[in-house]
């Protein structure tokens, strides 16, 4: 109970890296509005040290364990409303907790950028209505303008309708204003309506839905719309698990809610976002970090008010507010993209279960390649497993062949016989695909004569060459430096460059296809903001062509037209350090691969790997992804990996190397002080990270792993406190990172 006359004691989550809440008296001079709008989830503008800091209110009482007296004052409140609550706030504390991260920098992540700073407020929206003149007539009174017609149909079925709205409907603003001239019609503003509105499930559709084929009816008839479960959708590359997507929001949309999809880049898959356009006649908005910041807070208020009823963004749009969501999805769950590596390290993915669950909606979760966690959870029943073993329409699966580099002649690094199979394809017409993850020309620049290679001053790592300009660059940290004319360490003046990048290949499929075009789709290519839309574009002109890329390539792209894949280079990840590096490299094969043979056309797809033989290779070939994944679990769970364990690393880096490992030597210390080690929990390390020195610092690695989440929680806790008493700490940069997916 809290009593008016006396002191108002707020408790605010700010945004510091503090594990602490913090208490400020209510504004001074607090009008009775002012009072009235004080409930969690506002922001206040407060006084913090010598700054002003925007927090979130999280409690009001008369109490706090300081003297009231000393308590300050907040300067001000900044919302009418709360603009965090419900799931969105219970998310965020799940989030705060469960990645041992403070909530006020939690929350402030949350909110578009925009109202992280206290002169950020809520746009307004935009109503239309018809008049009572305007209700009074009928269709026929618009016999000459059809525009104006739709548009008062538009607003007889519907009034009041939001601008957005009428936007999906495709009504336009030249015809709304006629009607306003004739007082026919009429507009208002309103901020925040959340409440107000309530969703319309009138015209729905803009164009009717596919027949799904039977195992994809089979999926969607699998789904449950009224309670929680967790789906994963496991359908090969062009089974059609858009269109089971495309299924089950209308049916959410059809009940009156939204849906929130979660894709990996939005950029590298326009497609997606022009599929969901061409089917629903709803407001659609996006969320993504090319979203410029203005547009971004009006999305964002677009899905509070629940006025766009598609959602569609990428890891950051899980916090999205949606006060009518009936549906998440995530698409290619397995990225890695959804994990952030910064910050608040939080699984976009693993938080989506959550926020289903707390709004007891279904998630889909859908991939040809499900990340090894995922497919545990299926294959144990804690998910309903929807499987799609077959392509869609009359494509079918690509032919899979392996090329044993050891038997080929090779020019700059693709093997005789794949180009052959190039020039087969483009003869024919059809289109070609090559793989290779490298950017630049070549990874070393090296002396023959004395063994120097190019190395990034700041990091442990060699420069790329790149020749489009000629320049050498650390993809690591950024430095770029120009090529040295002779080698710096015995003047030899002929330096070399050593294997391939994208850029090699494309100078090399260039030479070797004069006729043809070769287009490279890699970071450095497509940098303008359209770039990939307008590839699509052409590639769909059908002309035939080489596409040279990176991963780039591998992200759910449609292009029909495209009939070989040749993966330059395997070997990497058979090789990698990383626990993961095996399952990814499976991951990425199979997504390229599934870029070929989408139509009508059958697809090929030629592996070049020295390791041919590889047993997880040739199981990936021959028994497809899911039996490659079982044998995975199955290492797994000998090696008591996750998912059969449950880690955090403890990450530390300095422009010492002494600071950053002693921090982790104490930490460790403090670990096994906390919760001696057994079988529920072991330390490893401290360890150098693979890369030890990077952005001229020195980076080392505390590892932590468990034998169930409550452990680590339990310990995360007590030791995440303890470490900030270090005086070391706060030399340091120090993080923890939960469930890491990046080992290095
Ligand atoms: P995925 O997302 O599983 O890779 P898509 O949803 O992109 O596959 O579908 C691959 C292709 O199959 C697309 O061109 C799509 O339009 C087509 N398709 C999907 N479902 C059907 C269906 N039921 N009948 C005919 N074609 C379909
Ligand atoms: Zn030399
Ligand atoms: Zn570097």
């Amino acid at each position: 109970m809290i009593i008016p006359d006396q002191p108002l004691v707020l408790t605010l989550a700010l945004p510091t890296p503090l594990y602490r809440h913090f208490e400020y008296l209510a504004p001074a001079n607090l009008s009775i509005d002012g009072r009235k709008a004080l409930r969690p989830g506002v922001r206040l503008e407060v006084p913090f040290g010598k700054q002003t800091l925007v927090g979130i209110l999280l409690s009001i009482s008369n109490h706090s364990t300081y003297p009231i007296h000393k308590l300050k004052p907040a300067n001000k409140v900044l919302d009418n409303a709360p603009i965090i609550t419900g799931d969105v706030l219970a998310l965020c504390q799940f989030a705060a907790d469960y990645y041992q991260h403070p909530l006020g920098e939690v929350m402030m992540s949350a909110l578009p950028q925009k109202l992280r700073a206290s002169d950020g407020i809520l746009p307004q929206t935009t109503y239309w209505q018809l008049t009572t003149k305007g209700k009074g007539l009928n269709a026929s009174n618009f016999k000459r303008s059809p525009k104006q017609q739709s548009a008062w149909q538009a607003l007889l079925a519907q009034s009041p309708i939001t601008e957005p709205a009428l936007g999906a409907l495709n009504i336009d603003k030249p015809a709304l204003r006629q009607l306003h001239k004739k007082d026919l019609a009429e507009s208002f503003q309103q901020t925040n309506p959340a409440a107000a509105n309530t969703p319309s499930t009138h015209a729905i559709l803009k164009e009717p839905p596919r027949t799904l084929n039977t195992e994809q009816q089979a999926a969607f008839n699998a789904l449950t719309f009224d309670a929680f479960e967790c789906n994963l959708l496991e359908g090969i590359t062009g089974s059609g698990k858009t269109e089971v997507y495309l299924h089950a929001i209308e049916h959410v949309l059809q009940a009156g809610q939204q849906a929130l999809v979660l894709v990996p880049e939005i950029g590298l898959t326009p497609q997606t976002v022009a599929r969901f356009a061409a089917r629903f006649a709803v407001p659609i908005t996006q969320l993504h970090s090319s979203v410029a910041k203005g547009a971004r807070l009006e999305n964002w208020h677009a899905a509070q008010t629940g006025q766009a009823r598609i959602i569609i963004g990428t890891r950051l749009a899980v916090f999205a507010p949606a006060p009518h969501l009936g549906i998440i999805i995530v698409d290619e769950e397995h990225d890695a993209s959804f994990k952030q590596q910064e910050g608040l390290r939080y699984n976009a993915r693993d938080l989506a279960i959550v926020r289903a669950k707390h709004n007891n909606i279904p998630l889909l979760i859908g991939s040809a390649t499900p990340s090894l966690e995922s497919l545990y959870n299926a294959l144990n029943g804690r998910y309903q497993h929807l499987r799609i073993t077959e392509r869609a329409g009359s494509a079918s699966a690509p032919t899979v062949q392996r090329i044993d580099m050891r038997k080929q002649t090779q020019h700059c690094g693709i093997a005789q016989a794949s180009l052959d199979a190039i020039g087969a394809t483009v003869e024919r017409g059809e289109q070609a695909l090559v793989f290779i993850n490298r950017r630049g020309f070549a990874p070393s620049y090296i002396c023959q004569s004395c063994g120097w290679s190019a190395a990034c001053k700041f990091c442990d790592a060699r420069m790329t060459l790149h020749s489009k300009p000629r320049k050498l660059h650390c993809h690591h940290c950024g430095n770029q430096s120009h090529t040295p004319s002779q080698c710096p360490s015995c003047y030899n003046p002929a330096l070399t460059a050593l294997g391939q990048g994208t850029e090699r290949a494309e100078d090399m499929l260039q030479t070797s296809f004069s006729q043809h075009e070769v287009i490279r789709v890699d970071q450095d290519s497509m940098q303008r903001k359209n770039a990939m839309a307008e590839l699509t574009t052409q590639l769909n002109e059908g002309k035939p062509c080489l596409l040279v890329g990176t991963q780039m390539l591998a992200k759910g792209h449609h292009f029909p037209n495209v009939t070989l894949v040749v993966i330059v280079d395997t070997d990497q990840g058979l090789m990698s350090g990383d626990f993961r590096g095996i399952e990814r490299m499976g991951q990425l094969i199979v997504q390229v691969a599934g870029r070929a043979g989408r139509e009508e056309k059958p697809g090929t797809v030629l592996i070049q790997s020295y390791r041919p033989e590889h047993p997880m290779l040739e199981q990936l070939v021959t028994e497809g992804y899911h039996n490659f994944a079982q044998s995975l679990l199955a290492q797994r769970k000998q090696s008591l990996m996750p998912p059969f364990s449950f880690m955090a690393l403890l990450r530390a880096e300095a422009k010492h190397p002494d600071s950053a490992r002693s921090l982790l030597t104490h930490a460790a210390q403090l670990a096994r002080d906390i919760m001696p080690p057994s079988d529920n929990c072991s330390y490893l390390g401290p360890i150098p990270a693979f890369m030890e020195r990077r952005n001229d610092r020195f980076r080392f690695q505390l590892q932590l792993q468990f034998s169930n989440r409550q452990a680590r929680s339990q310990l995360l806790k007590t030791l995440i406190l303890e470490v900030d008493k270090l005086p070391l700490s706060k030399r340091v940069r120090w993080s923890i990172d939960v469930d890491p997916q990046d080992m290095g």
